[in-house]
Order: C-alpha cells, then sequence, then structure tokens
C-alpha cells in the first residue's frame, strides 16, 4: 500500500537530537529553539515567534493573547480542522461559521460583514492548503469594526499573499509542524506575532504564567506569577529535530512542489472532460504544495474514487466533515446562513499523496487515478 502521507527526515535529526543532549540543556527554550525562533521570525518577518507544542496550543494562546470573554464571538470558517474552533470555545467564546469560497475554498471575505454583531471581537482565517485567504478584504473588514485577526497558518509556512509571508499579516499567526505538514517535529507549532505589544505577554504566557523569560535574560532577580498562563513550549528534543527541517525548508517545499506541478498538469485533462475540478491557486498567492486535492462532480464518486485507489494499493483520504454540523459545533458555535460550499467540499474533496520521494511512485499513482476516474460513470449533470 502506497501511503496518503510518509514523514521525511532530512538526515541530521538524530545529530541535532544527541547534540542537545550533549549541551545538557533538554526542557524547553535551549539553543536549539532559539535558532529556531530566529530562523522562524527572519523568514516570515515576524517580530517575534515562539515555538509551541502544536498549532493547537498557538491557536489557544491566541485566544488567551485577545483576553476572549464567555459570549464573545469570533467568525471563521467551518472547513477546517476542530482545533481552530477549540481553542476559542477553551476561553468560552462562541465560533460563528461562516460559509468558504467556492475556487480556494477559504473563508468567504464577502460572508465576514454580515456576520458581525455587537459581540464579534475578531476573525480566524485559515489558509487552507497552503494558499493565501483574501487578506487585503479581510483586514479592511476587521479595521472597519476593531476586530482582531488570527491566522490559522497550520498549512501554510512558506506562502505568501501579494509577496507577504502568511501568519505575519494579520495581528497573529499560528504554525503547525505536525508530522502530517510541510516542516515537522512530530507535533509541533509556532506563535507568530506581527505587531511586537503581544510580545511580552506572550512569553508569559507560555511559561506557565511566570516572567521567567525575562528572568533568563537578566532583566528581573527573580521570577514570579504574574499573569494566567499554561506550558506551552516544547522541549529542545522538539526543538533539534525541528532545526534539521527548518534548515532545509526551502529544499522541501521545491520537492513538494514538483509533485503538485505533476498532479496539476496531469489533472487538467480529467478537468476538462467534467470528471473532476482541480485546485485553484489566485495569481498573487504564492503556495507551499502543502496539499493536491481534487474535487470530483458528486459525494458517490469520491467514495467510488477512494474505494478504487485502495483497491489499486494507494491511499487517499477526505476531509473535512465541518464543523458546524457536528456535535461540539452545534453546541458551542452557530453557523451564520447555510454553508452549501462548505457541505459540497467536505463530501466531494480527495487528497492525493504528496510527500518527499513519491516522485518514483508517482507515475503510477496517476496511471491508477486515470484508470479509476475512467471507469466512473461519466454524466457530470448532478
Ligand atoms: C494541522 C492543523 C491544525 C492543528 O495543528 P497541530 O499542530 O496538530 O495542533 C490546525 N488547523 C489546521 C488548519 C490544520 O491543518
Amino acid at each position: 500500500m502506497l501511503p496518503f502521507n510518509k514523514p521525511y527526515v532530512t538526515g541530521r535529526e538524530l545529530s541535532n537530537i544527541a547534540q542537545a543532549h550533549a549541551n545538557g540543556h533538554l526542557s524547553g527554550d535551549g539553543p536549539f529553539t532559539r535558532y529556531c525562533h530566529e530562523w522562524l521570525a527572519t523568514r516570515t518577518r515576524a517580530s517575534r515567534a515562539l515555538l509551541t507544542h502544536s498549532c493547537t496550543a498557538a491557536l489557544e494562546m491566541s485566544a488567551l493573547l485577545l483576553d476572549l470573554e464567555p459570549g464573545d464571538e469570533v467568525i471563521m470558517p467551518s472547513f477546517t480542522f476542530v482545533s481552530t474552533a477549540n481553542a476559542f470555545v477553551l476561553r468560552g467564546a462562541i465560533p460563528v461559521f461562516v460559509d468558504i469560497r467556492e475556487d480556494t475554498l477559504n473563508i468567504d471575505e464577502r460572508l465576514i460583514e454580515a456576520a458581525i454583531t455587537p459581540r464579534t471581537r475578531a476573525i480566524c482565517v485559515v489558509h487552507y492548503a497552503g494558499v493565501a485567504c483574501e487578506m487585503d478584504a479581510i483586514l479592511a473588514v476587521a479595521r472597519r469594526h476593531g476586530l482582531h485577526v488570527v491566522e490559522d497558518a497550520a498549512q501554510a509556512i512558506f506562502s505568501t499573499y501579494r509577496g507577504r509571508p502568511l501568519g505575519t499579516i494579520g495581528d497573529i499567526g499560528c504554525l503547525s509542524f505536525h508530522e502530517t505538514k510541510n516542516i515537522i517535529s512530530g507535533e509541533g507549532g509556532a506563535l507568530l506575532l506581527r505587531d511586537p505589544r503581544f510580545a511580552e505577554r506572550a512569553e508569559i504566557l507560555r511559561e506557565k504564567g511566570t516572567d521567567r523569560s525575562r528572568f533568563f535574560r537578566g532583566q528581573v532577580d527573580k521570577y514570579t506569577w504574574v499573569d494566567v498562563g499554561s506550558s506551552y513550549l516544547p522541549g529542545e528534543i522538539t526543538a533539534a529535530f525541528l532545526a534539521a527541517q527548518v534548515d532545509e525548508g526551502e529544499r522541501i517545499t521545491e520537492m513538494r512542489k514538483a509533485i503538485w506541478n505533476r498532479y496539476h498538469a496531469w489533472a487538467a485533462a480529467h478537468e476538462q472532460a467534467g470528471r473532476l475540478r482541480r485546485p485553484v491557486v489566485p495569481a498573487h498567492c504564492d503556495h507551499n504544495a502543502h496539499m493536491y486535492y481534487l474535487l470530483l462532480p458528486t459525494h458517490a464518486r469520491r467514495t467510488a474514487f477512494i474505494d478504487g485507489m485502495k483497491a489499486l494499493g494507494i491511499g487517499t483520504v477526505f476531509h473535512y466533515i465541518p464543523l458546524h454540523s457536528s456535535p461540539a459545533g452545534l453546541k458551542f458555535g452557530r453557523a451564520n446562513g447555510d454553508l452549501p460550499i462548505t457541505d459540497a467540499a467536505s463530501e466531494s474533496l480527495v487528497r492525493m499523496p504528496l510527500w518527499v520521494g513519491l516522485g518514483e511512485f508517482l507515475e503510477r499513482v496517476l496511471a491508477a487515478a486515470d484508470a479509476v476516474l475512467e471507469r466512473l460513470p461519466v454524466a457530470v449533470t448532478s
């Protein structure tokens, strides 16, 4: 079975981990963490970057930084991973779900304003598949209504919007280094801050509500409990693994792009024949080849495609079950009107395998997909 995902290792992770042990510093914020912080801040132009143990943790930190209170509302897409909503629900805030665009499957910026109420505090956008949301329009709405913008950039490292790195266009950005993402540390993430005014408090929240970071810098002579907080920092073993990955980040992205481009060229003929729809990347968005997906015309055909590929030994997967109609979404959130594009994408999207090293198997994947697609009924009237 050819897997849907296979974590890539550069070869330097284990020697970095041995080095972390030799350094005698295995808890958080050691030399490898500092290395990753500097790399991230430089690469994304964030005023501050802080490693976390997941993107979920970074999203939770963003909810704390915004001082959200029970009943506050956060506008977000329903077509996303659960953490986008959970981070805010944990503060008692209410996710307000709006529909996505038909082309990029990102939050539809034209629907945001109508979802704003006196309780709205923030907009949390998700850059789906590493392709940017329409940030200029979203920032304009946020400015008009005095709202914060959080970017769930879990999938979007190295992607840009009009030349600006994703995760540093809104107030706060959240990255993931989970093993299914482009650059990995098993579990891992980062908080990116565009505006330095959040930086000092972010350090405190991340260090159990203490001013320990100031203490380590020699700015205070003892550290103490100064705010709410939790433990959001990864240990040095995780940072050491990540350091090996960030060093090869550009190369990893290029290798993924070669596979993405091959899929895209292959799928063009099937799109013309009406068998599927390809992803759309607007000209002003540079993407990171995080994901290659296909949209099949119906749910039945999506199921038949996944089953057919599996029978030929190739793993493909679908996502997301929409949050607005999930048990927790119904309990904690609310949808602003119907979300037909979210529902349709959820039923018809299939993700193709995409990992470094897939190249040598790619023609086999495409031949299998050709065979399966040609066997599916052709009528596209539904
Ligand atoms: C992967 C992902 C997350 C969660 O990332 P973790 O690092 O596993 O917490 C959140 N949001 C989106 C859109 C994701 O793709």
